[in-house]
């Protein structure tokens, strides 16, 4: 069966590790400075010896490990690169456990005796960096005896320049494990989970008579969202400086209904800012295509190119530093947070998400001929099964306090994972699963009256934007994800159900085709089986609705709503064994897992309650007992009433919310019942001071409330 390339390939180009960059249109004028912070493939060709170079092309093409004897070629070629733009020191650039990523500095110098310095950088120290991992996070896998930690080199992410106004570090991305050689980090399971996948399509891929594919890279291309506010209003609001959100904060008269709209047009000193950030972002080679106001006011969204889920993890970790640094150049402040405002729509983060093959297929990409679209089908089959089966542990793989204020609400998907198909394929499958697809040619394989899928549309209008998983015309939209969460976790989760739902799917293709029939004839039977054993998970209506809860439940499927429902699904006998049969997190490391993010959530409510009562005590009330006192001088009694009433009651509130944080209290054992304390006592008791304070804040003569407004945050410019 010829190969017929699919339409995707002509408008974007493919660089052969999967990640892609449009053409670029080089009279542009951010075309001379793309990428010129990294050390690329040219900059790698032009630099490294021939051999050398086509050895770590292949590393990166194919997965295949280097050889350390090159590594000091490597080296030394970017040593020199980053010597030329001013880096002073290089650093191993990781992400642990925290979610953000880490970066320990040494400088490239080392003294020689005779008063001069030389600059040095071996292989060894490309390969290997030794950073104290008793700082991280590790979930119990460190034991003291055990402290060290170490750093490998990823040879497969680029290594980039960060420049700083006072010099520049060299930035090497580099996996983070144990001396026991255990997973500290979030890339090492990803590239695990990569390596799952790129077998178990490749496995799909040679059963539909392809032998030409060597690798399968899954890709991601996320849209963040994000707040910009003035950076005075954050450092008068100790809420937004030690906790990332706004704990008080009475409901601004103006809501988003008015000018503010979704593709309204941006502010200057917002578009500034923009601009900034995409050149930098631009010069580490992350392309960004999109920009736009989002729904709440002083909200926006920037979404990069998709590039290969590892390359595109790091560079979104990247893209939210340089948000965050850019945005203090111009007086703002960057807020990632999933919830920065209570009552005004919360901050997500779009997981775009397929599978590309080293030959430029996309797998999610239907296709002209038949045959393309069988092997779509299929692959979508598998993502559908396995989203279905593992729907509690896609659940956990977005859990966060900060998202425990967001999903659910009006904004974000429901707590509850479904799949949103489109109504094209919707009728696609269920044609499928009636078996009304004739004799199994691929003609009347449909039943549609084409040889081919109907044209699936690639634009909005038809989208389902309350679904929490979409097919949106060649990849799936995964968009429950937290905005300041790091995308490497729920990929490695995304990447490993689907490798495994492709094997039962291969499984089952082998066992129908048997000596003799071939794959179109057998495929109908496989889509059939699986599709009626998980179309439960599929629903197109509004995920909104009431009744849409009360149908998912009648069909059995989750509803985690909180952090401390949803992690138990990560420890879950399914999920550990997914993991280990996977290679991809052996059981200690799930735990591992389990453990810091249960910890992380507890931590969280802890030092917002802590902030809350700090504020509410040390702030709030006193303004409202020394306004109280002016309004008693002016002899206003109903009015001094009515306040004393509500300084009363945020006294005790208050108290209550101490009571509640005392450490006394937090003695739990097990990490999921300490985070349901949190949740049902401390989180409670912190909403009832809001309450309070947010009625007082109504109250209270402006010139003595010590917070910054809603509606002068979200709307002074
Ligand atoms: P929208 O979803 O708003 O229509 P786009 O079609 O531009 O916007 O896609 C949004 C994001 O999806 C972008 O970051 C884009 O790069 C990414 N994307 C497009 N194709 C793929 C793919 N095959 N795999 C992963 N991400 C993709
Ligand atoms: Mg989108």
């Amino acid at each position: 069966m010829p190969r017929v390339r699919h339409k995707s390939v002509a408008a974007v180009q493919w660089s052969p590790n999967g990640s892609v960059i449009e053409p670029l249109d080089l009279t542009a004028p951010g075309a001379q400075i793309f990428g010129e912070n990294v050390f690329g493939p040219i900059e790698q060709r032009q630099r490294l010896p021939k051999m050398v170079f086509r050895q770590l092309q292949r590393t990166i093409e194919r997965g295949e490990t280097l050889d350390p004897a090159l590594a000091d070629a490597v080296a030394s070629a970017m040593k020199d690169w980053a010597l030329e733009r001013n880096c002073t020191h290089y650093t191993h650039w990781f992400q642990p456990l925290t979610g953000s990523t880490a970066e320990k500095h040494d400088s490239f110098f080392m003294p020689t005796g005779d008063g001069t310095a030389l600059a040095e950088f071996s292989g060894k120290e490309l390969i290997q960096g030794e950073p104290d991992a008793s700082s991280f996070p590790t979930g119990g896998i460190r034991v003291t005896f055990e402290a060290r930690g170490y750093t490998a080199w990823d040879p497969t992410s680029p290594a980039f320049i960060m420049d700083n106004p006072n010099g520049a570090v060299l930035c090497i991305p580099t996996a983070f494990a144990s001396w026991t050689g255990e997973a500290l980090d979030n890339k090492i399971p990803l590239l695990r989970s990569m390596d799952a996948l790129s077998k178990a399509a490749i496995r799909a891929l040679r059963l539909f008579g392809d032998e030409d594919v060597q690798r399968v890279f899954t890709t991601i291309g996320p849209e963040q969202e994000y707040f910009l506010i003035d950076k005075h209003f954050y450092y008068e609001r100790p809420d937004l400086v030690n906790t990332g959100r706004t704990l008080f904060g009475a409901k601004p008269p103006k809501g988003h209904e008015l000018d503010d709209h979704y593709f309204g047009s941006i502010p200057e000193r917002v578009l500034a800012c923009m601009l900034d950030t995409e050149r930098e972002l631009a010069r580490l080679g992350i392309p960004v295509k999109t920009r736009h106001n989002e729904v709440a006011p002083a909200q926006y969204e920037i979404a990069p190119v998709f590039e290969n889920s590892n390359v595109g993890s790091d560079h979104q970790q990247l893209c939210m530093q340089v948000m965050q640094n850019i945005a203090r150049r111009y007086d703002l402040v960057c807020l990632l947070h999933e919830k920065p405002f209570a009552g005004v729509n919360g901050s997500g983060k779009h997981n775009n998400w397929s599978m590309g093959t080293d030959t430029g297929m996309n797998l999610l990409e239907p296709g002209d001929s038949p045959h393309d679209n069988l092997q779509f089908l299929f692959f979508t089959t598998a993502v559908i099964q396995a989203v279905n089966r593992h729907q509690g542990l896609l659940r956990a793989s977005i859990a966060a306090a900060g998202q425990d204020h967001r999903l659910g609400a009006n904004e974000a998907p429901p707590a509850i994972i479904s799949v949103f198909l489109g109504r094209e394929l919707d009728r696609v499958f269920g044609a499928i699963a009636e078996g009304k697809t004739g004799k199994s040619t691929p003609e009347s394989f449909l039943g549609l009256g084409t040889p081919v899928l109907p044209p699936l549309p690639l634009h909005a209008g038809d989208r389902n934007r309350t679904s929490p998983f979409a097919f949106t015309g060649n990849k799936f939209e995964f968009r429950a994800l937290g905005s300041s969460q790091s995308p490497s976790f729920p990929n490695t989760v995304l990447n490993t159900i689907v490798a495994q739902a492709i094997d039962d799917l291969c499984e089952d293709l082998e066992a129908a085709m048997g000596a003799r029939r071939g794959v179109e004839a057998s495929l109908p039977k496989v889509i059939a089986k699986s599709y009626k054993a998980n179309r439960r998970i599929v629903f197109g209506g509004d995920n909104y609705a009431a009744s849409w809860h009360r149908e998912a439940d009648k069909r059995g499927l989750l509803n985690l709503r909180s952090t401390p429902d949803a992690l138990p699904e990560l420890v879950s006998e399914e999920s550990i064994s997914l993991f280990s049969n996977y290679g991809v997190l052996s059981s200690r490391e799930v735990h591992s897992r389990f453990e810091v993010f249960a910890e992380q959530y507890v931590t969280t409510v802890n030092i917002e309650a802590e902030t809350a009562a700090g504020i509410a005590r040390t702030m709030l009330l006193p303004a409202a007992v020394r306004y109280l006192a002016e309004v008693k001088e002016a002899g206003l009694d109903a009015m001094a009433a009515e306040l004393h009433a509500q300084a009363e009651a945020f006294d005790a509130a208050i108290r209550a919310l101490e009571a509640a944080n005392d450490p006394k209290k937090h003695t739990h054992k097990d990490a999921i019942k300490h985070g349901e304390f949190m949740r049902d006592t401390v989180l409670v008791a912190m909403d009832e001071v809001r309450s309070i304070a947010d009625r007082l804040e109504r109250m209270v003569a402006d010139d003595l409330w010590p917070l910054p407004k809603y509606s002068e945050i979200l709307f002074v410019k």
